[in-house]
């Protein structure tokens, strides 16, 4: 094991200790393509290292009380908050996203994990009678195996870290080889609130998630990313029954009712897509526009497209980053060339910077529903506007999808946004509004989106194994 490696300020955390590697992946910051950092390669003896922290450390901390847990992630909330500023900056370098949606980000996470704290592990008592009571306990699992990806790279750990930590389990948590710095940099500082083995942070290329999943030490994974490599993640798991939380992939429907007030949605419609330059799990990936409004939103669309600005996240005025990585750009990029040769018609954005993973927006006017822009996940700044004539038929339309995550609808009449939200067949339906998620409110993808939840008690239980006593009350 090697201390800290010495050109560049990036460790990985274990056992409470920086820990560098003999190996190193490069960072990229995808505004410029250069690299910007190096952050160690863990291999088999790091992983070994960080899951036997983790375990050595559980019986401490499952026996440390409820409240104390919630009081020490309060504390650790603090210190991402004392620290924002270099933490956003960090953000934008590594992702890509511009830095005043970098701050919100980070502050998520300090959110999150106070957040969780609003909730009480459930003793359910099913049996009270003259000769017994049966209590229902909620029990830590063990070591957990935390992965998730770039694009909410440091969110998204930490709805895991928020949740396991305060049910009481340890854990090993491996950000995306894209994204790995600011966590890292996070579970450096947290250092001074949690115990030692508690949160462990490594990062490695592309054969380090793969040993993780099959790693025996490990009870429970929770994995956010790819429903491919989700269905990777959930036969590995078979072997030894790892408790698995899975969060895929969407692509999710918005439905816009001829009610609505044009100009009035317009922008968050706009911004429910292409927020963090379209690549969310949640984003609006299929827009369904009344005929009636069709033109006049897609005209409103277009113009927000050519007037809100793509470019550095650390330039003022920024609005929109670049694809995060190489590989993502390299997709979307052969996307938009397949719909072009299909004869679609795309309307461009405003014009991008050369350098770096830069795309326009575009929206494609009114594809047919089998090509590709329409019935694959995008992750990136491509929508398609989908014209229909009646509810019936839109709900079948958005409803024809592998996945199954998230969905909107937009109305003046809420009733009637409402009981088309009960039709679609996903996790989460928002009436006029859009990306919302909260600590009090499950998320969970149905169909190939996901297994089990996060967030809301839902989610908190997810790291818990019911244990049920029976006491006598008769000798
Ligand atoms: P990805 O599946 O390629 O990678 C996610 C993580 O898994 C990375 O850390 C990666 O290193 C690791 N990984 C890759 N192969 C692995 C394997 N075989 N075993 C174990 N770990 C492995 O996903 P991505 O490209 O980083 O992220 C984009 C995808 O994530 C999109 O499909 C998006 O919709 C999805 N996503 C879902 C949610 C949600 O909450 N449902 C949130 C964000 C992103």
């Amino acid at each position: 094991m090697t201390a800290a490696n010495s050109n560049t300020d990036v460790a990985m955390i274990i056992d409470g200790e920086r820990v560098g590697a003999g190996e190193f992946i490069d960072i990229i910051n995808p505004a410029t393509g250069e690299v910007f950092a190096q952050a160690p390669r863990a291999g088999q003896v790091e992983l070994d290292r960080a899951v036997a922290a983790a375990q050595g450390a559980f019986p401490g901390w499952k026996a440390t009380p409820y409240d104390e847990r919630r009081r020490l992630l309060a504390a650790a909330a603090k210190i991402i908050m004392a620290n924002v500023d270099e933490l956003a900056r960090l953000f934008t370098l590594e992702q890509g996203r511009p830095l005043a949606f970098a701050r919100e980000e980070v502050m998520g996470a300090a959110m999150w994990l106070k957040g969780m704290g609003m909730h009480e592990l459930p003793v359910e008592v099913t049996e009270d009678t003259e000769q017994r009571r049966v209590e229902v306990h909620r029990e830590p699992l063990g070591v957990v195996c935390a992965i998730v990806p770039w694009n909410f790279p440091v969110l998204l750990a930490f709805w895991k870290i928020s949740h396991g930590l305060l049910a009481g389990n340890t854990m090993v948590l491996k950000p995306s080889p894209f994204t790995p710095v600011t966590t890292l940099r996070i579970g450096e500082i947290l250092r001074e609130a949690l115990p030692a083995g508690v949160l462990n942070i490594i990062c490695g290329g592309d054969e380090l998630g793969p040993m993780m999943t099959s790693h025996p030490g490990f009870a429970k994974i929770s994995f956010t990313g790819s429903t491919a490599t989700g269905k990777r993640i959930m036969a590995s798991a078979a072997q030894d029954l790892k408790r698995i939380t899975l969060e895929l992939g969407g692509n999710d429907a918005a439905i816009v009712l001829p009610d609505v007030d044009v100009e009035g949605v317009a922008q968050s419609l706009f911004m429910g897509a292409f927020y963090n330059t379209a690549q969310i799990c949640i984003a609006t990936k299929r827009l369904y526009i009344h005929e009636d409004i069709y033109d006049e939103l897609k005209a409103r669309l277009h113009a927000l497209a050519k007037s809100l600005k793509v470019g550095n996240g650390m330039e003022e005025g920024v609005v929109f980053g670049p694809l995060q990585n190489a590989l993502q750009y390299e997709r979307v990029k052969a996307l938009l060339a397949d719909a072009r040769e299909q004869g679609l018609t795309l309307l461009e954005g405003a014009p991008v910077p050369q350098q770096g993973y830069f795309l326009p927006l575009t929206l494609v006017d009114n594809p047919p529903d089998d090509s590709r822009v329409v019935t694959e996940e995008a992750f990136g700044p491509v929508l398609p506007l989908l014209k229909y004539r009646d509810v019936d038929e839109v709900v079948e339309r958005a409803n024809r999808s592998e996945y199954g995550l998230a969905g909107a609808v937009w109305s003046k009449d809420i009733d009637v946004a409402v009981a088309i939200a009960h039709r679609l067949e996903t996790g989460t339906v928002w009436i006029n509004q859009n990306l919302q998620s909260s600590p009090t409110t499950p998320l969970a993808g149905h169909k190939q989106s996901g297994i089990g939840a996060e967030n809301g008690l839902d989610g908190l239980l997810e790291f818990t194994q019911p244990k049920a006593i029976y006491i006598p009350k008769v000798g």
